[in-house]
């Protein structure tokens, strides 16, 4: 068989500016120890044995369809967070929402307004839609500024994404600024607060997004299962908006994305939750635990409420990366910017403190 000529198919040129998403590097494995994946900031603790027993029956179903509707799933997160179902939009993780976020939002040549350095899947969906992305950068504490947000909003803007807790710097928005900001927002721009930490978050200065929520027509609050859940490799997200903005995701959604085995997953995981939360507990008492520790270490560790740290390394991040993996275990680097580690096993942990210290020392 002869191999066909190189294409001459037009693909759209702006592709060549978007970036391709950078997946948490897997840890090699080293002869006669652990190693540890705390890059994807994942969940570090197996899936519950009830969920499982759920998903393994739910395999037995999948020569058909899933529900298109995702109809019990969505009752469930309307009954648990005292939404009408209605209001319930769901997707291939909350970056599959975000996709349809942009479609239901924006025509090429429009503005999303979004903080920087944030969600790295941001610029991604932005540029896909053919919208432009328009960055804010965060402030020296890596928090939102929020006020040179609402300053950024021209009449071409038609998104605003507010990550909080940030993606990888950990801070989340106070509510107190976040209701000055929204004062500022045109009605017709919708505004996404991207929670995808929520269940980390211990800081009492913050929003109660389903509060904001119900009293901005404008507002929308984007969650998933991927983290405190520990569903992050089923891709199932939610979306909790105003009836017109649910309805035109649930349009815009990928027909049967969200597989009946993730469907049933979230539903066990939602049922399974006080489980789950005393594994959310352990891991918010072992973030601690290791940003005292970065910090004893004389690094500026901004603070975190999610189940990660940042580590500010400028132009060492690499080289810290490098230091970890030699040790086993398996960072996020941002080149030239820093590095994000995930909270996950107490020996991570530990041995993430002791890479640290020996890099403090060099
Ligand atoms: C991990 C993450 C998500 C969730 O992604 P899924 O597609 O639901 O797995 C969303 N937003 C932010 C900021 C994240 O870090």
């Amino acid at each position: 068989m002869t191999e066909a000529t190189p294409p001459e198919v037009r693909l759209r040129e702006s592709l060549g500016a978007i970036p391709g998403y950078v997946p948490g590097k897997p840890a090699a494995e080293q002869p006669g120890r652990t190693t540890y994946k705390i890059s994807s900031n994942e969940n570090p603790y197996p899936p519950l044995p009830s969920v499982v027993k759920v998903v393994q029956e739910a395999t037995l179903s999948m020569n058909r369809y899933p529900d298109m509707g995702v109809t019990e799933l969505r009752d469930a997160i309307a009954r648990r967070f005292e939404v009408k179902p209605e209001q319930v939009a769901t997707g291939t993780g909350s970056v599959g929402i975000l996709g349809s976020l942009l479609q239901i939002t924006c025509e090429p040549g429009d503005e999303v307004v979004y903080a920087w350095r944030s969600f790295e899947a941001y610029p991604i969906v932005v540029g896909l839609s053919g919208a432009t992305s328009v960055q804010v950068p965060l402030t020296e504490e890596s928090r939102h500024d929020l006020a040179a947000m609402a300053d950024a909003i021209t009449d071409r803007t038609r998104l605003v994404i507010v990550c909080s807790p940030n993606n990888p710097t950990g801070p989340a928005v106070r509510a107190d600024e976040l209701d000055a900001f929204l004062q500022r927002v045109p009605p017709h721009v919708l505004v996404v607060l991207d929670e995808a930490y929520l269940e980390f978050v211990r800081a009492d200065d913050v929003p109660d997004a389903l509060n904001v929520w119900r009293r901005h027509p404008n507002v929308a609050v984007l969650r998933t299962f991927s983290k405190a859940y520990g569903l992050a490799g089923l891709r199932v997200g939610y979306c909790i908006a105003h009836e017109p903005v649910a309805e035109a995701l649930r349009k815009a959604a990928v027909p049967f994305g969200v597989s009946e085995i993730a469907q049933r997953a979230a539903i066990a995981s939602l049922d399974a939750y006080d489980e789950l939360d005393q594994r959310v507990q352990d891991i918010v008492a072992e973030r601690d635990r290791l940003l005292i520790g970065l910090r004893d270490l004389g690094y500026p560790v901004p603070d975190t409420q999610a189940n990660f740290v940042w580590l500010p390394l400028g132009d060492k991040t690499l080289d810290f990366a490098a230091a970890a993996e030699a040790a086993g275990i398996v960072v996020r680097p941002f080149a030239g910017d820093g590095v994000r580690c995930t909270v996950g096993e107490v020996e991570a942990t530990d041995r993430l403190l002791e890479v640290a210290k020996e890099f403090a020392g060099r």
